[in-house]
């Protein structure tokens, strides 16, 4: 669990500035969502949060210390894509496993089914992407997210590609599994409902 700060935070490209002057406290197991419209720079200043962009200005800290300079990987920050980004040629139980890979992760694969367990789609474990309906990919990307116990969880418009009914029950279950996990959430939506 982790408490994060923005401090003044910018990332600008050549040609547009995506994310402009942003500051903002998270509290450690505070569950927050940022809304906004289309464009304005919700999904990066998640892959700020994540590593995969690096700010231009301004600076992320975790519980306190700068970690602009520290890789996605020593992160642990957990992402749900706003497409889920699933590898299609793996198994859902692959999947799940994919972020051990670079880290020797004690009974990786009990934690996957524990995950799955709590996504439930313990019955879906060897099936591929192309095998399940969004909401199904969706639980699958949310359980990879979460196996390595991370500090942080990022949700990029998590709910958007899914059908009204499953849009509620998804949001009712997220806030069970984040609260059950007292993990630090950050969701991004256009969608003002959500
Ligand atoms: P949101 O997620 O809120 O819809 P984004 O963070 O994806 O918005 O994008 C914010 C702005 O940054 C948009 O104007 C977008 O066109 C621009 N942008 C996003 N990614 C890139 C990129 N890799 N290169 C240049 N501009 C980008
Ligand atoms: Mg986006």
């Amino acid at each position: 669990m982790a408490q994060v700060e923005l401090k003044a935070l910018q990332k600008a490209w050549d040609d547009a500035v995506a994310v402009q002057d942003m500051s903002l406290t998270i509290e450690d197991g505070e569950f927050v969502a940022i809304l906004g419209p289309s464009g304005c720079g919700k999904s990066t200043t998640l892959f700020m949060l994540a590593g995969i962009y690096m700010p231009t200005g301004g600076e992320i800290l975790f519980d306190g210390t700068c970690v602009n300079e520290v890789e996605a990987r020593h992160r642990n920050v957990g992402i749900v894509f706003q497409s889920y980004a699933l590898y299609p040629n793996m198994t859902v139980l692959q999947n799940i496993l994919f972020p051990t890979r670079f880290q020797q992760t004690p009974d990786a694969e009990k934690r996957a089914r524990e995950m799955a367990e709590m996504v439930q789609i313990t019955d879906l474990l060897d099936r591929r992407p192309s095998q399940l309906s969004g909401g199904q990919q969706q639980r699958v990307a949310l359980a990879r997210a979460l196996i390595k116990r991370p500090n942080l969880l990022l949700l990029d418009e998590p709910l958007s590609n899914l059908d009204a009914t499953l849009r509620l029950t998804m949001r009712a279950e997220i806030r069970r599994i984040t609260r059950e996990l007292g993990v630090t959430t950050i969701l991004v939506t256009h969608d003002q409902l959500e």
